[in-house]
């Protein structure tokens, strides 16, 4: 699809993105070229626009907080965002769970959050190996990208990278769960060659490996297994997180608690760069400026993100809602999976995917349904998945609009 993509002169080669359209507005679910076609969205951002584009729950307090001359920028000082932020993360996010977590803000973006937990684990640990998983994306800087099993990322460090092992993630969905018996028969085994590591890094659903989703009884052995050997358990929920799996954390269900948990994407709820390190307080040893960035003090994110929380997470009313939205989509995508030999649905929530047996169908039924009006994006190690993320607040009507290109787009392309 790449060479549809007129791309200005300076513009660099590594955008993967070949939707060949400008686009000038957008509102909710629905994304407007600057020539006026409008297109659904079921790719929110990948993952960074779970409430939609310019929702006003967010949009309002954001212009209200810009006319009002609030602080933009301040680092780690003390601002009235901030407080409110955190304040507010506390009561309706962290306090509800029973979850105990310091709250750093490690920079702007996901590979922030990811560079900051393996550091973390390695100075609590004082070991410096840390294990991730075949397929899973953890982000592209030289730490962040050590832990993604992905060999076509890793290319792009020119040389190997070191100081992790990507274990073989083959058994993930399988019930003989013998990717954890491998592991822990290597570490109980001093002669194996396998160090203790400092960290084990783990999506819960792999967004960009192709949708693979964890389950409950798996996260709950790799847990105890971590607790065994003392080891840091780190959730990356930069994509899972923030309600795209139905509830605010992807772990909540399996009912674990990570040492370390990385979030970034949808915390600022509009869009707007943020992340967050969330740690145990028994594991916050960094003394002041061992780690920290420019960007830790986005207060117009504080704002949002504020905004958001309180809007969608101080009851259970959107979260019922999302149940509901989450039933529909996935019973539509077994209705097509079903009709497609070789077919089947992937992940979880609103973080879902069809795989196909034929790599090649994923990417042309993400064309033709670009053609029809729906972005859809592409996951998987051979980009075999078409990856179905929807804002968790799209309407019914919407939702079923854009299932039904889906469904028009997998029919004309495997006939
Ligand atoms: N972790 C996960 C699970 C991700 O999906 C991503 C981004 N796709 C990252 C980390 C890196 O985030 P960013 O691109 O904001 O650095």
């Amino acid at each position: 699809m790449n060479d549809v993509f007129e791309t200005l002169e300076s513009e660099v080669r590594a955008y993967p993105r070949s939707w060949p359209a400008e686009f000038a507005k957008s509102s909710g679910a629905i994304q407007t070229t600057t020539d006026g076609k409008e297109y659904l969205d079921f790719f929110s951002g990948a993952g960074a626009l779970n409430y939609g584009h310019n929702n006003p729950v967010v949009i309002a307090p954001l212009i209200e907080y810009l006319q009002s001359g609030g602080v933009l920028h301040s680092l780690d000082m003390k601002t009235p965002a901030k407080r409110r932020f955190l304040e507010t993360f506390e009561r309706l996010i962290l306090r509800p769970r029973g979850l105990d977590y310091k709250v750093m803000f490690p920079g702007p973006t996901g590979t922030n959050t990811v560079e900051a937990a393996l550091k973390l684990a390695r100075k609590v640990t004082g070991r410096h190996h840390i294990l991730s998983f075949t397929n899973g994306f953890h982000g592209m800087t030289l730490g962040s990208l050590s832990v993604t099993g992905n060999s076509m990322k890793r290319r792009g460090a020119g040389v190997p990278l070191t100081n992790t092992s990507v274990i073989p993630y083959d058994e993930y969905l399988d019930s003989a769960m013998s990717d954890l018996v491998w592991l822990e028969r290597a570490l109980q085994d001093s002669g194996s060659g396998i160090d203790t590591p400092a960290a084990v890094i783990v999506e819960t659903v792999q967004g960009e490996g192709g949708l693979r989703a964890a389950r409950a009884e798996w996260l709950r052995r790799l847990e105890q297994l971590c607790h065994r050997y003392e080891i840091l358990l780190i959730v990356d929920d930069v994509q899972a997180g923030c309600g795209r799996t139905g509830t605010f954390f992807s772990f909540e269900d399996a009912g674990i608690v990570p040492d370390i948990v990385c979030l970034s994407k949808s915390i600022s709820g509009s869009g707007l760069p943020m992340a967050l390190t969330l740690f145990k307080p028994e594991h916050d040893v960094w003394s002041p400026g061992e780690h920290n960035g420019t960007f830790r003090g986005n207060n117009p994110a504080f704002v949002t993100a504020t905004a958001a929380l309180e809007h969608y997470w101080a009851d259970d009313e959107f979260q019922n809602e999302l149940r509901d939205t989450i039933a529909a989509l996935h019973s539509r995508l077994e209705e097509i999976a079903q009709s497609v030999e070789g077919s089947c649905v992937r992940g979880r929530g609103l973080l879902a995917g069809l795989l196909f047996e034929d790599a090649e169908h994923a990417t042309r039924i993400a064309a033709e349904a670009y053609a029809r009006g729906l972005l859809v994006e592409t996951s998987g190690p051979s980009d075999e998945v078409v990856k179905i993320m929807p804002p968790l607040t799209i309407s019914s009507a919407e939702l079923e609009r854009g299932l039904d290109i889906l469904t028009e787009a997998v029919r004309q392309v495997v006939r």
